[in-house]
């Protein structure tokens, strides 16, 4: 990839940001309106608070915003510890770790390191574009796997594509996960509603690549949003898609509207689809979380589409917190659920 960073200088406020580490900040014609801040990273593995429903420990972000625009991202918030804004900042002022792999090394090697399962593509999209010029996941899957730490990657990109080799040769030697995020097939409304991220087409052929590798890939498809994307007919061309690219599980969540999400996402619905507004303000109305009866009722709904393209004869494959010191393997399969739709279990 052609790469003609410009570094600002300091008559640019974006320059000016008080980020820890900062070393520069650089805009380059391929990624137009975007500004990346390449920092030094102080830690590269951040530890999940015990409370946290999350099923892993440990995650990864080689990023701090992301280039993928999806409106009803919920790490969105997370910029505003940046003194960023959690909108257009989110989307265009992306801080990249650039030592991220000598980091991870370092906290690797140390004797207190457990090995518990490290989950990358929750705060930011591991493979999103700007991947192709950091070249950061390639070090991140070498020093997991050397080390001994189990794993899991979720992502849009279908720049994955570039290290299924070296995904395939660390499965061989630690427990690896590899989910793609996909919860809709209409690329006409994917366009408006997560305008960063690569077509649904091409997302069902990062799957179908995966399962080509000999890795299982699971599919997050999550948000399904009320009234845009889980009709009886969409839910059921979704999992028909899926089970064609060959994806070995899906998992349905229905959207969820934290802070900071929830208002970029309703401004979003009030220029697409303002007749939907009220019936949104009152489906959330009671918080972050749609309520239990609409959960359940999608539940149903995508039991049924699940059954109907034979996902409940495939054993799914789950990320689990492992004890300190045993592979995920062993606590990462459990038997097939009727449906899964739980309230939200990844970070978006
Ligand atoms: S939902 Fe994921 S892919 Fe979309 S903007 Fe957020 S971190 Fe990026």
């Amino acid at each position: 990839m052609r790469w003609e960073a410009r570094q600002l200088n300091g008559a640019d406020d974006s320059a000016l940001l008080p980020l820890a580490g900062l070393v520069r900040s650089v805009r380059t014609p391929e990624f137009d309106g975007v500004t990346f801040h390449e920092v030094l990273c102080r830690s590269a593995l951040n530890r999940v608070p015990a409370a946290s429903s999350m099923p892993f420990a440990w995650t990864i972000n080689t990023t701090r915003g992301c280039l993928h625009r999806c409106t009803y991202c919920f790490a969105r918030r997370t910029h505003e510890y940046l003194d960023l804004d959690s909108g257009q900042d989110f989307d265009t002022q992306i801080v990249v770790k650039t030592n991220v792999v000598e980091v991870l090394r370092k906290e690797l090697a140390r004797p207190s390191w457990q090995r518990e399962h490290v989950a990358l593509g929750t705060n930011s999209d591991p493979y999103m574009r700007a991947e192709g010029r950091y070249r950061l996941m390639p070090g991140i899957i070498r020093a997991l796997a050397e080390s001994g730490t189990p794993f899991s990657v979720l992502t849009k990109g279908p720049l994955l594509k570039r290290d299924l080799p070296l995904l395939v040769e660390a499965a061989r030697d630690v427990d690896v996960s590899v989910a793609v995020s996909l919860a809709l097939v209409d690329p006409e409304l994917q366009q408006r509603v997560e305008p960063g991220t690569p077509a649904p087409r091409a997302r069902l052929d990062l799957v179908r690549a995966i399962t080509d590798a000999g890795l299982e890939c699971s599919v997050l498809a999550m948000p399904i949003l009320p009234w845009l994307t889980d009709s009886e007919e969409q839910l059921d061309a979704l999992f028909a898609a899926l089970g064609a690219a060959g994806a070995s599980d899906v998992t349905v969540g229905a959207l969820h509207l934290r802070p900071g999400a929830r208002e970029w996402f309703l401004a979003w619905l009030e220029r697409e689809h303002p007749a939907l507004v009220p019936r949104y303000r009152r489906l959330y109305a009671g918080g972050s979380y749609a309520p239990a009866e609409y959960r359940t009722w999608l539940g149903e709904r995508a039991g049924r589409a699940r059954r109907r393209h034979g996902f409940d004869r495939r054993p799914p494959r789950r990320w689990a917190r492992s004890p300190a010191g045993a592979p995920a393997a062993s606590a990462a399969l459990e038997p097939p659920p009727a449906v899964s739709v739980p309230s939200q279990p990844a970070l978006f």
